[in-house]
């Protein structure tokens, strides 16, 4: 039977809401035979996945991290790196960076809504973990508690994504800044979820040409985010860029109704994905 890979899931590292305990019980409950775990712009879960892969003997575990870009055109790209070798090298950098400018907007994202919608920077950060990365959903969730949305998702909808007048700009790379980055750190690089729309512009197929060229791996065609017509521009997108295909859940635990497993990585493609990276997966006998 082919293996069940789900590579792109998050934990309460970054704007998940499972413990990273949690999260690999759950992959395990609900059988899957390897989980990709990448918190937004941070390496902080994976020393921790470390130590607990041990404990889950049968659940092949892929560290990874998605990194928060936006190309020159102001289109916003969640890149996937994984396997990366080198903790302390340019994707670092690129984190640091990150994380000032996260905190920064945050900031000012709180006191731009405490004006409609009462609330303060302490109370945004009662939802990020000690060390984790802060994001928008963390302040969704402190709007959700104050009553004002129901969820992270109606608090997207209608305050926080890219058009809302609440909405603050902040640095980040560009793509194939981030993908060089995690080429030269020994990793390997997917775009997830490219033609996710969203509330913000669109990316163009054309675009992944010098992010290839960069050295991008593969591209996730099978997400939520994607309509059927989405996944055949990713599919054609692949093939003409020679791109490798895969597919994640992008699950957030209760932040996001995405459920484990409800999409997959072809079974090849994480033997590529591991030929080519210099790192190793844990618990990699689960494949063998
Ligand atoms: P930030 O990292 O602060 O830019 O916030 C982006 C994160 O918000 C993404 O990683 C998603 O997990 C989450 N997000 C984006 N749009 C939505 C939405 N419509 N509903 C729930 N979560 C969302
Ligand atoms: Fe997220
Ligand atoms: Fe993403
Ligand atoms: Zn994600």
């Amino acid at each position: 039977m082919a293996l069940r890979i789900d590579p792109h899931t998050h934990s309460a590292v970054s704007d998940g809401t499972d413990s990273l305990p949690e999260l690999l019980e759950k992959a395990s409950a609900t059988g899957l035979d390897v989980v990709g775990v990448v918190d937004h712009d941070t390496f902080g879960h994976w020393q921790e996945l470390q130590r607990l892969a041990p404990a889950f003997r049968d659940l092949g575990i892929l560290p990874g991290i998605e990194l928060s870009c936006e190309t020159q055109t102001g289109v916003g790209v969640h890149l996937l790196g994984y396997l990366i070798k080198r903790t302390d090298g340019q994707v670092s950098r690129i984190i640091a960076r990150a994380q000032r400018e996260r905190v920064q907007r945050l900031r000012k994202m709180t006191a731009m809504m405490s004006v409609d919608f009462p609330i303060t920077y302490d109370e945004v950060l009662r939802y990020v973990s000690p060390g984790g990365t802060p994001g928008r959903p963390h302040l969704a969730d402190a709007l959700v508690e104050k009553g004002y949305f129901p969820n992270r998702s109606d608090a997207f909808d209608k305050v926080l994504n890219r058009r809302s007048r609440y909405y603050v700009h902040r640095w980040a790379p560009t793509p194939v800044e981030a993908i060089r980055a995690v080429v030269e750190d020994g990793g390997v690089a997917i775009v997830a979820h490219p033609f996710a729309a969203r509330k913000g512009k669109k990316l163009s197929p054309a675009s992944l040409s010098e992010m290839r060229d960069a050295g991008l791996f593969g591209l996730e065609v099978y997400h939520r985010d994607h309509t059927p017509a989405d996944r055949e521009t990713a599919l054609a997108a692949a093939d003409q860029y020679g791109l490798a295909i895969s597919g994640a859940s992008d699950y957030h635990g209760s932040g996001k109704p995405n459920l484990l497993g409800e999409n997959l990585m072809p079974e090849e493609t994480l033997l590529k994905l591991i030929k080519q990276a210099s790192g190793k997966m844990l618990n990699s006998h689960v494949i063998s």
